[in-house]
C-alpha cells in the first residue's frame, strides 16, 4: 500500500514528508485511515536516538486514532467506517505465558513496536505520523464516538501507560498517590488517580502548572524544587507514578513513600537511575517500573474513559508545527499533549 508520512532519515535530520510502502493487509488485518496522532516524548527520544539503536527512516507516532477503511476476511470486531485506535504494540508472539496472561508488552519473544522496530517478518514498522496504518485486529481498539476523537489519541500511549500501573498496584479511594511531572503521561496519571478516588499529590518543577494541576484533579501540588514542601510530605504516600523524561533525583521521591510504598517509573530518561539503599530500606519501599499495557486492559481503559468522559488535554497542531512542538515538549511547555491533525499532512 502506498503511504505518505513524516520521517526522520537520521538522528540529526528534521522530520520531512516521506513516501513509503506499507504491507498489503492480510485476512486478520484492519486498515485505519489516521485522523489524529499524538506526540509522545518517546517519539523525540527515538527520533534523536537518545536510547540508542534507532532505525531509520523512522516514521514516529504511536497514539493513533482514525476510521477503518478496509478489513480482512477473518476480522470480526471492525467494519469499514468504525472509529479505531492503534497504540504502541503491533505484533507479539501470542503464545508465551505473558501474552496469554494479557501482558503483551512483556512478550517473551519481544513485542514489536508500532515504529522503530522490525516485525517478525523482518520489515521495518512505520508509525502514525502518516495517512494510514495496517495492523492485526488484536492490536486495534474500538473507540467510542461519544468522545472528542483528537483528544482520545493520547490515551493510546499516555493513557494506558499510566492506567496500567495504577490498576496493577490497586490504587483506589483508600490510596494516597503521587504523580511526578505534569506532562503528557503525568496529566493522564493525575486524571486517572483522581477518578479512581485516590488522594492525589502532583509534583512539578513548574510553578506555572499549579492551577492546572488542581483543575486536573490534584488534591495538593508540590513544587519539587522547594525542600520545605518536600519535607512536609515525607513518608505520606502509598504509590508514586514517576513520569519524568529526564534524569532527576529518585531519592527525593522515595522519601515521600510511607510503609510498603512503591515508586513506579514510567518515564524513560536516557541515563541509569541512582537510588540510595537507605532510601529503600526505610519504610520497606519498592522501586519498580511499568511499560504501556496489555491489549485487553487498553480496551478496558478506553471504555472507562468513555463511561467517565475522560480524554487528554490537547493542543491540536498541523504537521508544519512539528519542529516547534518537539522543542516545546522538551522544555515541558505543552498543555498537555500535542496532537497532529491528519488533515494537514501534505507530500
Ligand atoms: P512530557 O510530556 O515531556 O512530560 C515530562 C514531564 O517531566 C515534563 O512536563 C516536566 O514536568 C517533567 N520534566 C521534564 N524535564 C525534567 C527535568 N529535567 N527534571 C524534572 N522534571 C522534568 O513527556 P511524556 O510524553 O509524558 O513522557 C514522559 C516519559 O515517559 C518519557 O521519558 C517517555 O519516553 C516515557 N514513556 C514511557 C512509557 C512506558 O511504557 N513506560 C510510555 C510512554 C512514554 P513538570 O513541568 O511538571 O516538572
Ligand atoms: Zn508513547
Amino acid at each position: 500500500m502506498k503511504s505518505l508520512g513524516y520521517a526522520a532519515q537520521s538522528k540529526t535530520s528534521p522530520l520531512a514528508p516521506f513516501h513509503f510502502d506499507r504491507r498489503e493487509p492480510g485476512p486478520k488485518d484492519v486498515v485505519v485511515a489516521i485522523d489524529y496522532c499524538g506526540i509522545c516524548h518517546s517519539d523525540i527520544h527515538q527520533v534523536r536516538d537518545e536510547w540508542g539503536g534507532s532505525l531509520y527512516p523512522m516514521v514516529p507516532g504511536h497514539e493513533i486514532v482514525g476510521h477503518v477503511t478496509a478489513v480482512g476476511s477473518d476480522v470480526h470486531t471492525f467494519k469499514v467506517g468504525d472509529l479505531a485506535g492503534v497504540g504502541v504494540t503491533v505484533e507479539t508472539c501470542m503464545v508465551c505465558e505473558n501474552c496469554k496472561a494479557g501482558a503483551e508488552p512483556y512478550c517473551m519473544r519481544g513485542m514489536v513496536g508500532t515504529y522503530n522496530a522490525k516485525d517478525y517478518a523482518g520489515n521495518l514498522t512505520y508509525g502514525g505520523y502518516s495517512d494510514c496504518i495496517v495492523a492485526p485486529e488484536h492490536y486495534v481498539y474500538s473507540i467510542s464516538p461519544k468522545l472528542d476523537l483528537a483528544a482520545v489519541a493520547p490515551l493510546l500511549c499516555a493513557g494506558i501507560t499510566t492506567w496500567s500501573p495504577l490498576r496493577h498496584w490497586k490504587v483506589d479511594k483508600n490510596s494516597r498517590v503521587g504523580v511526578v511531572g505534569l506532562g503528557g503521561l503525568g496529566h493522564m496519571a493525575l486524571k486517572f488517580a483522581h477518578s479512581l478516588g485516590a488522594y492525589t499529590v502532583q509534583y512539578t518543577t513548574s510553578e506555572g502548572k499549579r492551577n492546572d494541576a488542581l483543575k486536573l484533579g490534584a488534591d495538593e501540588v508540590v513544587l519539587s524544587k522547594d525542600p520545605e514542601a518536600m519535607a512536609k510530605h515525607a513518608g505520606s504516600l502509598d504509590f508514586i507514578v514517576d513520569c519524568v523524561s529526564a534524569p532527576h533525583d529518585i531519592d527525593a521521591y522515595l522519601s515521600q513513600l510511607r510503609l510498603n510504598g512503591s515508586l513506579c517509573l514510567v518515564g524513560l530518561p536516557d541515563q541509569p537511575v541512582a537510588a540510595s539503599p537507605f532510601a529503600l530500606v526505610t519504610n520497606r519501599r519498592s522501586l519498580c517500573g511499568s511499560m504501556i499495557g496489555g491489549m485487553k486492559e487498553t480496551q478496558e481503559m478506553l471504555d472507562y474513559c468513555a463511561d467517565h468522559t475522560i480524554v487528554a488535554d490537547i493542543e491540536l497542531i498541523g504537521y508544519d508545527k512539528l519542529p516547534e512542538a518537539y522543542d516545546r515538549v522538551v522544555k515541558g511547555d505543552v498543555k498537555y499533549r500535542f496532537v497532529l491533525d491528519g488533515k494537514t499532512l501534505k507530500g
